[in-house]
């Protein structure tokens, strides 16, 4: 498979991954919504996680989005050793996959250019999709992961550089205020990503992929592990709820992500998924064989 075919097999994942990633919500995020919809103290949130339930539920029966916003097209590829890929085409490929999916399956485009507001009805433009390559050598396989992001999560990005002096106690201070502040806008209860540490730049992707990480699975530092939980804790203490409306269940995990930074600089930034918990994933072996999952 590897030469031509790779890169209709690229498209053709584009488009089923973008479909896919909006109508099968992960396993890991259905279980953390069931264990709220039964232990939140407010019956107010047990009431609200059950409507999402309800929701998931139709979009499994009638295999129809889980919810409107078909988001901002992210691609996070991982390139294996010895995985022979031409970047530009894959790339290429993808996209052709996500606008055939929008065309195909009649998904809203929400996709628009920032100065004419031009919308080619095709989930894609000028840097859309968004591509995060990295090269691997403990893979020898092609991994492809698509996470639509819907915008009222995606409106709720933040970034502080706080200075050393500051801290984690500044770190945690920015956490919660962000949190708390973004009321229901995110749509929570959230996965909330944490970027800690390197540039700017880095420091808010490092953001938004804590947010890919399956609901529950902790950082293997424990130290950082340690910090995931307590400001978890921290959050859902807060009492802001389903959809901001009150109760125990206010994000369902907590990711962080570090790298390391200047002496001078302590950035901490801000990334929320809403409940959708959207990802899916995609493996090419060096053979040709594909495998689709979470
Ligand atoms: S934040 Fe998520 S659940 Fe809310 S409208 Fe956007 S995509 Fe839908």
């Amino acid at each position: 498979m590897i030469g031509t075919d790779l890169y209709a097999t690229l498209e053709d994942l584009g488009k089923r991954l973008y479909v896919e990633a909006q109508i099968d919500i992960p396993p890991d995020v259905r279980a953390a919504l069931r264990r709220a919809a039964a232990q939140d103290s407010s019956q107010t949130a047990r009431g609200i996680i059950s409507t999402i339930l309800r929701a998931i539920d139709v979009s499994d029966r009638k295999q129809t989005l889980v919810c409107q916003d078909t988001g901002i097209p992210i691609f996070w590829i991982t390139i294996g050793s010895g995985f022979a890929v031409d970047g530009a085409r894959m790339e290429e490929a993808l996209t052709r996959g996500v606008a055939r999916a929008t065309t195909e399956c009649s998904l809203r485009s929400s996709i628009v250019s920032p100065i004419s507001r031009e919308n080619r009805q095709t989930s894609t433009g000028e840097g859309i999709p968004v591509f995060h390559v990295e090269f691997s050598g403990a893979i020898d396989h092609l991994e492809i992961v698509m996470m639509p992001k819907g915008s009222g999560s995606e409106s709720m990005s933040f970034l502080k550089m706080l200075t050393p002096a500051e801290g984690l106690a500044g770190v945690k201070r920015f956490v919660l205020e962000t949190c708390v502040g973004a009321g229901g806008r995110p749509c929570p209860p959230t996965i909330v990503g944490v970027g800690i540490g390197g540039s700017a730049d880095l420091c808010m992707l490092l953001a938004k992929k804590a947010t890919l990480r399956p609901v529950g699975e902790r950082h293997p530092d424990p130290q950082t592990a340690a910090l995931e939980r307590e400001l978890l804790d921290a959050i859902n203490a807060t009492g802001l709820g389903p959809m901001g409306l009150g109760g125990d269940t206010t994000a369902l995990d907590l990711h962080i992500e570090t790298a390391w930074t200047h002496i001078t600089l302590n950035p901490v930034a801000v990334s929320m998924q809403c409940w959708r918990g959207e990802r899916r994933r995609a493996r090419i072996s060096r053979d040709g064989h594909v495998e689709v999952g979470y």
